[in-house]
């Protein structure tokens, strides 16, 4: 059998890596995204799997 993942995924600053990160607003542009802990803004995020306690997969 081949092993799955069973995390979710989470969407995480590309700056500092901390996550989740939430989306702040909707414009014409797309979504753009806010991170509380190093102020990062922007429409760039990374997308990471973790478990159920939070911990990233990889
Ligand atoms: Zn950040």
């Amino acid at each position: 059998m081949r092993r799955r993942t069973r995390g979710k995924r989470i969407l995480v600053c590309p700056q500092c890596n901390s996550g989740p990160i939430f989306q702040a607003t909707a414009g014409i542009t797309g979504a753009v995204y806010t991170c509380q802990k190093c102020g990062y803004v922007g429409a760039l995020v990374l997308e990471i799997e973790v478990d159920e306690h939070g911990e990233p997969l990889r």
